[in-house]
C-alpha cells in the first residue's frame, strides 16, 4: 500500500506550519527493521501471551514464559538497524521543528537513529533490573545465559527476582515520563501518531490529550485505528516512505 501524493502534500503542509511537534510512535514504526508488531504473523507474539506483571511476580513458570519469550525478541532488537521512519522523525528534530518522541517501543531504535528527546512509555528491552535492589544488567550481556536454558534470572547481589525494564501489562508506567508526555502533549501544535493501533492505555491518552487541547493531529498507520475520527490528516500507507517523502518537501 502507498500513501498517495495528495497526503504526503498534506503532510508536508502541516509539518512546514508547526514548529512545536511531538510523534507518538508505536510498534509500527518499527516493522520496516525488522521487529514484528503484536498482530505479524511469525512474531513472538503471534506464538506467545504476554506475561502478566502479577503472574511474573508470583509464579516461577511465568517466568520462564518470559524469559523464554526475550530469548528470542532481544536479539532481533540487537540485530535491527533504525529504518527511514526513524531517520526521518531525526531531521525534523534537527531542523528545531520536532520537541519530543513518546514511543510506546522498547527497542531503542529512536535513540540510535539519534532522536535525542525519547520518552519511553513502556519503558526499554535493552536494560535488565533486579526488582529487589536495582542492580542493572544490559540485555546483551544476559543473552548468553538465556541461550544456556538458564530461564530463571536471579540477582547475584540480592537474590532478587530480574525483569527487563519494560512495563509489562498490568505493570503501572513511570509517572514521571506519562506526566512529561501528557504534558507535552498538552503544549504540541501538531501531533503525529504513528504506527500505532492507539488501543493501549494510557499510552492512547497522549495522542487523544494533544488533540483536546487544539493541536492538529495526523495518523499515519496501515490499519483503522480508534482515533481516526479525530484525524486532521489520516494516512493509511507505509510510515518510511511517507514520512521521508514528507520530510524531504520541505528542503
Ligand atoms: P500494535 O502492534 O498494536 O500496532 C502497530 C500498528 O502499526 C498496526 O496497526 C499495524 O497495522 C501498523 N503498521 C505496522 N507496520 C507498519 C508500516 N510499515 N507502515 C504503516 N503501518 C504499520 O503496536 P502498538 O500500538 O505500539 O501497541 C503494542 C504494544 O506492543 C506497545 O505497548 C509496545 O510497547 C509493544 N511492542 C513494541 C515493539 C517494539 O518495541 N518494536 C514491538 C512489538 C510490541
Amino acid at each position: 500500500m502507498s500513501s498517495s501524493i495528495d497526503h504526503v502534500q498534506q503532510l508536508a503542509d502541516l509539518l512546514r506550519k508547526s514548529d512545536n511537534i511531538v510523534a507518538f510512535t508505536g510498534a509500527g514504526i518499527s516493522t520496516e527493521s525488522g521487529i514484528p508488531d503484536f498482530r505479524s504473523p511469525g512474531g513472538v507474539w503471534s506464538k506467545y501471551q504476554p506475561v502478566e506483571f502479577d503472574d511474573f511476580l508470583r509464579h516461577a513458570e511465568a517466568r520462564r514464559q518470559y524469559w523464554t519469550i526475550r530469548r528470542e525478541s532481544v536479539p532481533q532488537m540487537l540485530a535491527a538497524k533504525p529504518n527511514a521512519g526513524h531517520h526521518a522523525l531525526v531531521e525534523l528534530e534537527q531542523r528545531g521543528k520536532l520537541q519530543a518522541v513518546v514511543t510506546q517501543n522498547i527497542d531503542e531504535l529512536h535513540q540510535r537513529a539519534g532522536s535525542t528527546r525519547v520518552l519511553e512509555l513502556h519503558g526499554t528491552a535493552m536494560q535488565v533490573q533486579c526488582l529487589e535492589c536495582d542492580k542493572r544488567w544490559t540485555a546483551a550481556e544476559l543473552q548468553p545465559r538465556l541461550e544456556a536454558d538458564e530461564l530463571e534470572l536471579i540477582c547475584d547481589a540480592c537474590d532478587g527476582i530480574m525483569k527487563s525494564m519494560t512495563v509489562s501489562f498490568g505493570q503501572a508506567l513511570s509517572a514521571d515520563v506519562l506526566m512529561d508526555s501528557m504534558q507535552r502533549a498538552r503544549e504540541c501544535d501538531l501531533m503525529i501518531a504513528i504506527g500505532s493501533s492507539l488501543v493501549v492505555y494510557p499510552a492512547n491518552e497522549v495522542p487523544a490529550t494533544a488533540k483536546r487541547n487544539g493541536a492538529k493531529l495526523v495518523i499515519l498507520n496501515r490499519e483503522k485505528t480508534p482515533l481516526d475520527s479525530y484525524g486532521d490528516l489520516v494516512i493509511r500507507g507505509e510510515i518510511g516512505q511517507t514520512l521521508s517523502a514528507a520530510v524531504t518537501q520541505l528542503s
